[in-house]
């Protein structure tokens, strides 16, 4: 723990802001960006600002383990705030979803592996649902002092669920399917890019992301770029990253696709390329040699939102 520090000091206790003078004169300019960059939580103090001292390092929050704010009985651990805090157990009591009885010392994200192993896809919806209900509940109850109690919990996801099932019944069929993403055949792994660009920074952020013929993740990844000149560029960036990753976990046949057509197109045309992503386009084109094969494919924007999470 010693390449941690506590920089709770950074942070002036009574506004619970940042202290930006302290925090510009302490850091490099970019560090200090990044750090008055990390949102403060304005109504409670539970949390802690960690730092791992690395310049690379990423500054996060971790949750202390304060007592509940709600029940002020016990320690705010997960187990505590979605199973044993009394609002929680209401929720779960009126769902008539029982928690399985597993070792006191599992990992919590274990018991709900088993609990998804277990149940049919309606519970497990339901309880995802609950899980988000309770933890909204939860910050309402800390940020707007508004208690609810586990039949208002309830109600609230039970509706959105209601909602939800009216809109898919609504939404034409064709519109639906049109766009959507399709897994690979056969052995094949297809790679999907997507670049987002901040002209003001010059910077892009790659993201990638391989999935199998069942549809499966197999890996995926985000890359922050600096000095990119434009969001043309950055689309061909993101492909070319794409190649590299597949050459990495040393894919043999892939499908990449994006959903910058001209940055597809270039790609599948012969000739040599003259703008000002040739750079990117002449080295992802040799790049498609280490593979036994390799095709570009463009796809729609809707069906990559998961790429740019
Ligand atoms: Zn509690």
């Amino acid at each position: 723990m010693e390449d941690w520090r506590w920089t709770a000091d950074l942070i002036d206790s009574n506004t619970r802001k940042w202290k930006t003078d302290l925090i510009i004169n302490t850091f490099e300019e970019r560090e200090a960006e990044r750090i008055l960059c990390i949102p403060l939580p304005l109504c409670s103090f539970e949390d802690f600002v960690v730092w791992n001292g690395e310049p690379t390092g990423e500054y996060s929050r971790i949750m202390g383990s304060a007592n509940c704010r709600r029940c002020q009985t016990e320690a705010e651990t997960r187990e505590h705030l979605f199973r044993d805090c009394p609002v929680a157990k209401d929720t779960w009591e009126r769902l008539a979803i029982a928690w399985p009885n597993l070792a006191a010392n599992m990992d919590f994200s274990e018991v709900l592996k088993k609990i998804f192993e277990a149940n049919s896809l309606g519970i497990c919806r339901k309880f995802v649902c609950a899980l988000w209900g309770i933890w909204t509940a939860r910050n309402k109850f800390l940020h707007e002092g508004k208690m609810q109690t586990g039949s208002q919990i309830v109600d609230f996801f039970v509706k959105y669920m209601r909602e939800l099932d009216g809109t898919k019944r609504f939404l034409p069929e064709s519109s639906f399917h049109r766009n959507r993403w399709i897994a690979p055949s056969g052995s094949r792994l297809k790679i999907n890019f997507d670049a987002a660009f901040n002209r003001q920074r010059k910077e892009s952020c790659t993201g990638l992301i391989v999935r199998n013929g069942n549809s499966e993740v197999i890996c995926s990844r985000s890359i922050i770029n600096k000095n990119i000149p434009s969001a043309f560029a950055a689309e061909a960036l993101a492909c070319y990253q794409a190649l590299e990753l597949g050459v990495q976990l040393g894919l043999r046949d892939v499908e990449v696709e994006g959903d910058s057509q001209t940055v597809i197109r270039k790609l599948q045309e012969e000739n040599e390329d003259r703008s000002e992503i040739a750079t990117y386009i002449a080295d992802s084109k040799k790049m498609t040699f280490l593979f036994i094969s390799c095709v570009f494919l463009f796809q729609n924007r809707e069906a990559n939102e998961e790429a740019q999470k």
